[in-house]
């Protein structure tokens, strides 16, 4: 997500909220969504399946099936096809020690 300040744009991550200062590695979803890598690693281990339909935060689909994985922090959420796609980019970025196994 954005957040617009008086000396411009800080970009944050839509699960942690944390601000990204230009090192810590992130991907950037369809619409401006963003993840850091920290969240993804944690969207991996803990992503589930759900009670309700869902919107996936990152890709904008919805309604998406309760029964498909997903992950959820601070009320965005994460679908499971987002996370292999983030998991991958991640793993390609030279700058992260993240694989993709
Ligand atoms: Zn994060
Ligand atoms: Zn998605």
């Amino acid at each position: 997500m954005q957040r617009h300040e008086d000396n411009g744009v800080v970009l944050l991550c839509d699960f942690c909220h944390s601000e990204w200062d230009q090192v810590k590695p992130m991907i950037e979803g369809h619409h401006g969504s963003i993840i850091c890598l920290d969240c993804l690693k944690q969207a991996r281990a803990g992503s589930h399946g759900g009670l309700v339909p869902f919107k996936c935060s990152m890709c904008l689909r919805e309604p998406l099936p309760t029964k498909m994985l997903h992950w959820e922090k601070n009320g965005a959420i994460i679908c499971g096809d987002c996370i292999k796609q983030a998991a991958k980019a991640f793993a390609k970025d030279p700058d992260t020690d993240f694989t993709d196994d």
